[in-house]
């Protein structure tokens, strides 16, 4: 699956001009995380695919930590 402009999913961060932004798209459940700010992207963007893989419904739980 595309989008209109090319993003497949994953992580994208975009930072500016203006206010930083990331954008995460799962692209298992196409759950869709967007966090906003500099420092919350400085310092969550690099999590989110972790922090999602905990709680996609599509992706399996192999192994489980
Ligand atoms: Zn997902």
């Amino acid at each position: 699956m595309t989008t209109a402009t090319g993003w497949v999913g994953g992580l994208t961060i975009r930072c500016g001009p203006g206010t930083p932004t990331a954008d995460y798209l799962c692209t298992a459940c196409w759950h869709h995380i967007r966090i906003v700010g500099r420092d919350h992207v400085k310092y969550g963007a690099r999590d989110l695919p972790i922090t999602h893989r905990a709680t996609c419904p599509a992706t399996p739980k192999e192994n489980p930590q």
